[in-house]
């Protein structure tokens, strides 16, 4: 047989199952959704840590620059001695308000230094510095570069670390424009570094996220690590860096992928400079929310998708249960042909339908199989008992064809029957054993008399007590007939011979003569009597014979028997 799903399967798997791809396809569009906006999320906050950083330090080198101009317009610098008291008192106040100078000086046009903060390098000359050079013509900011002169002058970094300044200078003019020289000022590089490094420390430190500056020609400036790992000629910087702005995900020299974005110093400095700042986060972390979030989804969804599954089973076996229920019963129904006991009505509509239905039903078949039964049962009793009654009917017709009326012992008709009976046994088996059967006619004598003496209806006694006497003095096989009026038959089948016919007649003519018959008091009979003959196919040369040798009783003067043998015709 073709294996079948069960209700309760099907439910389940197609349940379970479209939950779980409806679960798989919001649980996947969402997490995509999300997963972008989180990306972008990161994104912002690396971009808005470049963004920020290239501000303020744009903003910051401007001051600087700015500073640096105002100064090179100050009075005492365009009229008066370059090397008066004034003009150091002037330069100390700015170092004095801004710690991020490590020196401020001024040299004349010819490079020697004249005035400075605290004295330092006043005499030396300066001509041969880029900042001193550039200076002459322009304002000028310069890039880092390690300290040279004043390296000897300045307290050590407190990591040891060289020391490294960015320079700005400009020309100081007298009122015709003339040269005169060239005021200049070295910045701590750790100035620099501190601005991009306190962008970055507003972060958690555990985003990972970094900053760094990178100038023109795809130097690492900061931080201090990547500088010195490119000056060993490691290749620290992805190529297509600085190729304009970028933004994503990114492969740097130590072979990790980063989530990256670029962003150039906006200010007329910059100009200059060319730096940019490069903020980026390693991609593992940049995702760590991302997978977090990915996780999570997949487990609410299996979490979901676990319990939609749980409510199809539940539903199902609350639908399949009371129908296994029914099928149950109907087979119990079968086998019992009782009513069962019904479930409790189950919740389902449908499904109280059909039970209320399967009662109905069952209660009309079972009513209708004992109505059934119960017609079977009478009919039964009915055919049974015609039968008897026909049995008893057909008992009835027997004796009354067969019997006398008057004396209840055979009819003519049914000794002739017998006699034809013995003559065909007689003729079977006769020759061998030598038995026949033989007849005794027996007629009461001077009947007329009793009749007429006494009245019919005790002649009617008479005969009944004859036939009374008839039956008690003859063996259980002989068979007594009423021969017709007063005259009797007895049939005495398989006789040895003639002796034991006479003898039976005799016990019969002595039973009658001793007998009192009420009112009449004594009577006799006359008994003819003979034997078959094998050789004979007609039983009325019998009859004949006994009644030949009845008439010569009767002659002989009555109360006598007489037999008469076969060969005597
Ligand atoms: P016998 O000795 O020569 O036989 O003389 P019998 O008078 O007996 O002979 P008979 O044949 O002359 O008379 C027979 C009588 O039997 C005549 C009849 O009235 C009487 N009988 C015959 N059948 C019945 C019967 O059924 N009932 C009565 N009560 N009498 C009967
Ligand atoms: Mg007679
Ligand atoms: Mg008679």
């Amino acid at each position: 047989m073709k294996r079948r799903w069960s209700l309760r399967g099907q439910l389940s798997l197609v349940l379970g199952g479209l939950s779980l791809a409806i679960l798989a396809l919001v649980g996947g569009y969402l997490g995509r959704v999300a997963t972008q906006e989180l990306y972008a999320a990161q994104q912002t906050a690396v971009r808005g840590v470049a963004q920020s950083a290239a501000e303020l330090l744009a903003t910051q080198l401007r001051d600087r620059e700015r500073e640096i101009e105002l100064l090179s317009v100050a009075p005492h610098l365009v009229s008066g001695p370059l090397d008066a008291l004034q003009v150091r008192e002037a330069l100390d106040r700015r170092a004095a308000l801004h710690d991020e100078y490590a020196w401020l000086g001024v040299a004349d046009a010819d490079g020697t230094v004249l005035q400075s903060t605290a004295g330092m390098l006043v005499g030396r000359s300066v001509a041969q510095r880029e900042w001193f050079i550039a200076g002459r013509e322009r304002i000028y900011v310069g890039d880092v570069h390690e300290a040279k002169l004043l390296a000897k002058l300045l307290p050590a970094a407190p990591q040891g670390e060289p020391t490294r300044f960015i320079d700005f200078a400009a020309p100081v003019r007298d009122a015709q424009g003339r040269l005169r020289g060239v005021v200049g000022a070295h910045a701590h590089w750790r100035w620099v570094t501190g601005l991009v490094e306190g962008s970055v420390r507003r972060l958690d430190p555990a985003s990972g996220i970094e900053a760094l500056i990178i100038d023109r020609e795809g130097r690492v400036l900061y931080p201090e690590s990547l500088k010195a790992a490119q000056a060993q000629g490691q290749p620290v910087l992805p190529p297509d860096l600085g190729r304009g702005r970028f933004e994503g995900g990114m492969r740097f020299g130590d072979g990790q992928e980063y989530l990256t974005s670029e962003a150039p110093l906006l200010a007329r400095t910059n100009a200059e400079l060319g730096w940019r700042i490069v903020a980026r986060q390693p991609m593992a972390l940049a995702q760590r929310p991302v997978r977090a979030l990915q996780r999570e989804l997949v487990l609410l969804g299996l979490a979901v998708a676990g319990v939609l599954t749980l409510a199809a089973l539940l539903l199902a076996r609350r639908v399949s249960r009371p129908v296994e229920e029914l099928a149950r019963i109907a087979q119990q129904v079968e086998a019992e042909h009782r009513m069962p006991t019904f479930p409790p009505l189950p919740a389902t509509r449908e499904l109280a339908h059909l039970s209320q239905a399967m009662q109905s039903m069952t209660q009309s078949l079972l009513t209708t199989e004992r109505a059934l039964q119960q017609v079977n049962t009478g009919l039964e009793a009915q055919v049974q008992e015609r039968t008897a009654e026909l049995r008893a009917a057909n008992a009835a017709l027997e004796h009354l064809a067969t019997r006398d009326p008057l004396t209840g012992l055979h009819n003519r008709r049914s000794l002739d029957t017998r006699l034809q009976e013995a003559q065909a046994l007689d003729r079977r088996y006769g020759r061998q054993n030598g038995r026949v059967h033989g007849l005794l006619l027996i007629d009461a004598d001077h009947f007329k008399q009793v009749n007429d003496v006494h009245g019919h209806p005790t002649g009617d006694a008479v005969l009944r007590q004859l036939a009374q006497l008839l039956q008690t003095h003859i063996r259980v096989s002989d068979l007594p007939a009423r021969f017709g009026g007063e005259e009797f038959a007895v049939l005495l089948p398989e006789l040895p011979g003639p002796l034991d016919a006479m003898r039976a007649a005799e016990k019969i003519r002595q039973a009658v003569q001793a007998a009192t018959f009420p009112q009449v008091g004594a009577l006799t009979v006359s008994i003819g009597v003979s034997l078959a003959s094998p050789d004979e196919a007609d039983p009325r040369a019998l009859v004949d014979r006994a009644d030949a040798a009845l008439y010569e009783a009767k002659r002989a003067g009555r109360n006598a028997v007489v037999y008469r043998a076969p060969t005597e015709g």
